[in-house]
């Protein structure tokens, strides 16, 4: 059975020819994540937050203390880019509030499309005074801190292929699927021109993070970034997920989640031209190391459970193993470029 989106599609490359890749993502992903029960055990894919309670509340401390570093200011944004079922930022309140002051200066703002998930982080984090947004753009000014844990992964990004010249890899119809087709383009590519070289750009990574540098310019503040990705390099990085498992990118749209691996340099390179400072990246496990989660992890096992204290620790080593996630994630900050040490970056 066609589902609406893919009618949609259908619809469109039928009027226009192959679309854009990022087009089919867009689309694919707005809809895959409208429901809102994809995320955990019981969902396709799990991320850090659902997996340890130890990363988001680092990630409060971290917070917590570049908002002193800032100088404490009276009044902040704490604003988090995709926050799932609001695990992260139940966490990292949780920490954050320990430091004095903190709770009272945050304003708290959720930029999240998906209304399924709105209702989860709802509930998630009942009690707490949040302003939901569809995009930074009606996040009020001020010095803020940004968070972003799998957010820049979701967002839709482009393919070009050189075959002796450059072509832009676009979405076809093909029987009761999708395929790749090639469209050749004019445009310059920034890549070395080695046949079958394919080259990964995303406008929609490129504003956020050019958006998130303009601010931190103009009002002060940080941003964490945490995402797999290269830190330099291309290829074919977008897959699918559904129920925990690999799946066909190109088929049934809106029934699973479509990601790309991030391009950590692009983003570096975007966020230095909009006048922020760069911090890393650095693979997750070492920055989680350097935060210390090792020692918050068994001083939260100690005394219970072996099955209790068994979940706590190997999900700290899912995290941390570079054999797991901590290689292939990559963690990097950003920040108004008064701000010359974060803490866990090198300075
Ligand atoms: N940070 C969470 C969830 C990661 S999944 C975690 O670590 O568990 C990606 C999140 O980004 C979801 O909340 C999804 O709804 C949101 N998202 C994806 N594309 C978006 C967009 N264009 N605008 C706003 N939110 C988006």
């Amino acid at each position: 059975m066609v589902n609406a989106v893919e009618a949609a599609l259908r619809e469109r490359i039928a009027a226009e020819g192959p679309i854009g890749l990022d087009v089919f993502m867009e689309a694919a992903n707005n809809a895959y994540y409208a429901t809102g029960d994809v995320i955990g055990a019981a969902g396709d894919f799990i991320t850090a937050p659902e997996i340890s309670q130890c990363f988001g509340e680092l990630i409060g401390l971290w917070a917590a203390i570049t908002w002193q570093s800032l100088g404490a200011p009276a009044s902040f944004n704490l604003v988090e880019l995709g926050p799932g079922r609001g695990t992260l930022m139940a966490d990292a309140l949780r920490a954050a509030v320990l430091m004095p002051g903190f709770g009272a200066a945050a304003g708290l703002h959720l930029v999240e499309r998906s209304p399924g998930l709105r209702h989860r982080q709802r509930r998630t984090l009942t009690g707490r005074d949040i302003r939901w947004h569809d995009s930074l753009a009606s996040v009020p000014a001020g010095p803020a801190i940004f968070l972003a844990n799998e957010f820049l992964d979701a967002l839709p990004i482009r393919q070009w292929e050189f075959t002796g010249r450059w072509n832009e890899r676009r979405v076809a119809e093909d029987g009761d699927a999708f395929r790749i087709v090639l469209v050749p383009t004019d445009r310059a590519i920034p890549a070395s021109a080695a046949a079958g070289a394919i080259y990964e750009d995303s406008p929609a990574v490129d504003g956020v993070v050019k958006d998130i540098a303009a601010r931190l310019q103009r009002d002060g503040g940080a941003a964490l970034l945490i995402d797999y990705g290269y830190a330099a390099g291309h290829g074919d990085a977008v897959q699918a997920v559904r129920r925990h498992a690999t799946a066909d990118a190109l088929k049934a749209p809106g029934t699973r989640d479509l990601t790309a691996h991030v391009n950590f340099a692009a983003v570096a390179a975007t966020a230095g031209r909009a006048g922020a400072r760069v911090f890393g990246p650095l693979e997750q496990g070492t920055w989680l190391r350097r935060l210390g989660i090792e020692v918050r992890a068994e001083k939260l096992a100690r005394g219970k459970p072996e099955a209790t204290r068994d979940t706590i620790l190997t999900g700290v080593r899912r995290l941390t193993d570079a054999r797991a996630m901590g290689s292939l994630f990559k963690v990097m900050a950003l920040a108004h470029p008064s701000l010359t040490a974060l803490e866990g970056f090198d300075p």
